[in-house]
Parts: C-alpha cells; sequence; structure tokens
C-alpha cells in the first residue's frame, strides 16, 4: 500500500511521535519545564496546529506529516520557545470545566479564580433571581461561569477594555450564557442599578514587580494586572465604592494577591462591612476576601 510504504521510508521526527518527542524536548530546554509539562505543552500546540484533539495523536502517533503539518506545527513551537504563552497561541483555555476562547487582550484565565467563582456559588441562594455583577470581567470566564451555574441568577459583567468585552460576549454567547455586558470604567456606566453581589478579580499586581517581566505575564495586558499603591489601589477603591452599589446585605467578593489579605480586610472594615472572611487558594495562600453590607 502507497501509504504504508511512505510511512516507513519517513525519518522518526517525521512522524507524530518524533516530531512530539523533539518539540518537547525543545520546550523543556527553553522554558525550564519538566518533563511531563513540556509534553503536555507540546502535545497541546501540536494538536491545535494539526486542528484535532490531543487524545487523537496518541492514537496515530506513527503517522508521518506533510511538510506543510510539520511547518504549522514548527512554527507554533518556535514561538512557545520564545515565551508567548500556549493559551494564547491555541486561543482557548478551560475553566471550571468549560473552553473559553482567550486572546492577548484579555488574562489568561487562572486555577486562584476558580476559588472566587466557588464562593460565590455558595454566597447566594441558587433558586432566587439575586442581581450579581462582575468587576473587570476580561474573558468572562467569572460572570459566565456563574451564569451557566445558577440560571436564576441575574449576571451583569462590566469592562474598560472594549476588546475585551468583545471577548467577553463572544464566549457567553458560543456557550449560551444569558449574561448583561457593560462598557464601563468601574462603576462609571452601572447607573442606579444595585447588586445582591458584586465579584471582582481586578489587577492587583504591584507595577514594578519583577513578576511583570517574566512567563506567561510579559504577553498579557497589564491593565487586567498591574495596579498602583502596591497593586492595592483599584481593590481600596472597589472596597470603598461597592456600597453604594449593593443592596443591604449585598456582599463584595474579591481576588486579591496572596499577601494583601489582611489589608483587604482592614478596608472592609473600616468601609462597615460585616462578616469579612479571606479564603485559602490550593496552594494555601489567603487568595479571595468578602464582606457584606448591613443587613
Ligand atoms: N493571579 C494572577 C497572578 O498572580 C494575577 C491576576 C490579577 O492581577 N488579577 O499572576
Amino acid at each position: 500500500m502507497a501509504g504504508h510504504a511512505a510511512a516507513s521510508t519517513h525519518r522518526p521526527a517525521d512522524t507524530i511521535a518524533g516530531l512530539l518527542r523533539q518539540a518537547a524536548q525543545r520546550l523543556a530546554v527553553a522554558l525550564v519545564l519538566d518533563r511531563a509539562g513540556a509534553r503536555i505543552e507540546a502535545r497541546a500546540l501540536c494538536a491545535h496546529a494539526l486542528g484535532v484533539e490531543a487524545g487523537w495523536l496518541l492514537a496515530h502517533d506513527l503517522e508521518p506529516l506533510t511538510a506543510a503539518q510539520a511547518a504549522a506545527i514548527e512554527a507554533l513551537i518556535a514561538r512557545r520557545e520564545r515565551g508567548e504563552p500556549v493559551a494564547y497561541l491555541t486561543g482557548t483555555r478551560e475553566f471550571h470545566g468549560r473552553e473559553f476562547a482567550v486572546t492577548p487582550d484579555v488574562l489568561i484565565p487562572r486555577p486562584e479564580t476558580e476559588l472566587l467563582v466557588g464562593l460565590a456559588l455558595q454566597m447566594g441562594p441558587a433558586d432566587r433571581p439575586i442581581r450579581v455583577l462582575d468587576i473587570g470581567t476580561g474573558s468572562g470566564i467569572i460572570a459566565i461561569t456563574l451564569a451557566l451555574e445558577r440560571p436564576r441568577w441575574q449576571v451583569s459583567a462590566l469592562d474598560v477594555c472594549p476588546r475585551a468585552l468583545s471577548q467577553a460576549r463572544a464566549n457567553a454567547a458560543r456557550l449560551g450564557a444569558p449574561v448583561r455586558f457593560l462598557l464601563s470604567d468601574l462603576f462609571s456606566h452601572v447607573g442606579d442599578t444595585t447588586f445582591d453581589l458584586i465579584v471582582s478579580n481586578p489587577p492587583y499586581i504591584a507595577q514594578d514587580d519583577p513578576h511583570l517581566g517574566r512567563g506567561d505575564l510579559r504577553f498579557e495586558p497589564v491593565l487586567a494586572l498591574a495596579s498602583g499603591n502596591n497593586g492595592l489601589a483599584l481593590i481600596e477603591h472597589l472596597i470603598q465604592t461597592a456600597p453604594s452599589y449593593l443592596d443591604r446585605g449585598g456582599a463584595l467578593l474579591l481576588e486579591h494577591g496572596w499577601q494583601q489579605g489582611e489589608q483587604v480586610r482592614a478596608w472592609m472594615h473600616a468601609a462597615g462591612y460585616h462578616d469579612i472572611a479571606s479564603h485559602r487558594d490550593l496552594a494555601g495562600w489567603s487568595r479571595v476576601t468578602a464582606g457584606r453590607t448591613l443587613s
């Protein structure tokens, strides 16, 4: 059979398995990844270049690749070697069991935000149409997940960046989430609507934090990552302004930096919030803080 004969004359690197092995080695060296991590990335990029699921690669690992396919894979591996995040190269990232489209206009979804979403899901009654607002929605992961997990909730989401907002809208449309989107610089265009729950994963990294110059963060929108006053400027502002937009007994739930919990609780206390509590992420850091206004 012609196909078979062709396959047997290919050098190992021309098969899927060979190419994956080479790619994983290159990524391990360039990005200082362990073998398992490098293999996962190589597989994700290879699958994306070929337009298949990662699982498909395992079942077809001895198949030869065309020159065009090999070139498409090479282009992605080379970009990853230079540091571009996998999520931007493949254009997707999973969050809470769903695939979200992501571009360099929005932050890449992170596991710590699962904590915020998990707490938000517990904070309001599932069977009542409470009003929820997500501030700085980015790709929309928080608002969309809440809307899909709590169909009775009325979820709104805002962002100051029009390109981020269109990304969030597209994700909501594709996933069928009935979220109301608003172009707004914090509360500037919220009007006199009030909410039972306000959630946010705001920028909270200090502007001079060296982490901004490393890894994935170099490619992410700095607007979504960094804030003044050691990363706390926007958080302080949210704590101070949110009560005007919360119903009596409404809650504010904020993601913040691993060393910011104490300051966040102190500001909430000074602003008159009650039931203030910080929660730890999977890595054990105090990462999300909640407070309620008086009922
Ligand atoms: N959790 C992110 C990080 O530390 C930052 C996200 C944010 O600023 N909201 O990389």
